[in-house]
């Protein structure tokens, strides 16, 4: 299979803004297995303004845009050293992509793009992948990872998207204000419906938020790729999500498209 991950800033740094180092190891571990077992793997790791803040010591997320964009950079070097280590532990290669949503709109980088990310995949590397944060706005950039992870998958026509965060899936309510509130196990149609259950965003140092999510398994199901949303907590849930098993919410692929 051919699977997308995205990891979500609250999964892999705590809330000061330093690595979160447990949960990097897990990550790895699991991702370099999963990859020993004949998948591909790519993943779309957030973290780089969060790791910034921390390394920076700037105490919370910064509200002006060069402060944000040099915590990215800052960041961004500091999430690839880590990744680097670890995946290195398991014999895995990794391989930094920064992209724009210039680079989708512009056919010709978009193609250099899906070009590159497959020569990676044939020389048997990780590519992992974030907006390039240090020249992107918000306004004009894509803005989010799960946008962006959605823009991945459906580029290199993944089979599978998985999206980590801090939350088990899509809830019939909001989990935080009311207890009584159940998680949907199976998305077969994203309507109107599923749509209103999306809210804001969640955490300090992330961006996206329950919205970003769904517009990302809208995207992903059109182009045939299923998606899941799944907590990052224990990142072993990646192997049971791999294996198809009911765990978070499964957005299914339409099925009359490619
Ligand atoms: N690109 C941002 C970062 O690495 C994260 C965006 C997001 O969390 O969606 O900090």
């Amino acid at each position: 299979m051919r699977i997308v991950i995205k990891i979500g800033t609250s999964t892999i740094t705590h809330p000061t803004g330093r690595l979160n180092i447990r949960q990097m190891e897990a990550l790895c571990k699991v991702l370099s297995d999963l990859k020993n077992a004949g998948n591909e793997v790519i993943l779309v790791s957030s973290g780089a303004i969060g790791m910034g803040v921390g390394k920076l010591r700037l105490g919370k997320k910064p509200v002006d845009v060069p402060t944000k964009q040099a915590s990215a950079a800052v960041g961004q070097c500091e999430l690839m050293y880590t990744y680097d280590k670890l995946f290195s532990e398991y014999r895995h290669t990794v391989a930094q992509i920064l992209l724009t949503a210039d680079d989708i709109a512009d056919p010709a980088r978009h193609e250099n793009f899906q070009n590159t990310i497959q020569r990676l995949l044939e020389l048997d590397a990780i590519p992992i992948i974030n907006e390039n944060d240090t020249v992107s706005v918000a306004e004009f950039g894509i803005g989010d990872n799960d946008t962006l992870s959605a823009i991945v998958a459906t580029s290199v026509r993944a089979d599978l998207l998985v999206l980590l965060s801090d939350i088990d899936g899509l809830f019939d309510g909001d989990p935080r204000k009311n207890p009584d509130a159940k998680l949907i196990d199976t998305v077969e149609k994203i309507d109107e419906h599923i749509i209103s259950l999306g809210g804001g965003s969640g955490s300090n140092l992330g961006t996206g938020g329950m919205a970003t999510k769904l517009r990302a398994a809208q995207m992903a199901t059109a182009a045939g790729c299923e998606m899941v949303i799944a907590n990052g907590q224990s990142p072993e849930v990646l192997y049971d999500v791999a294996a198809g098993k009911r765990v978070g919410t499964r957005f299914l692929a339409k099925r009359d498209e490619a």
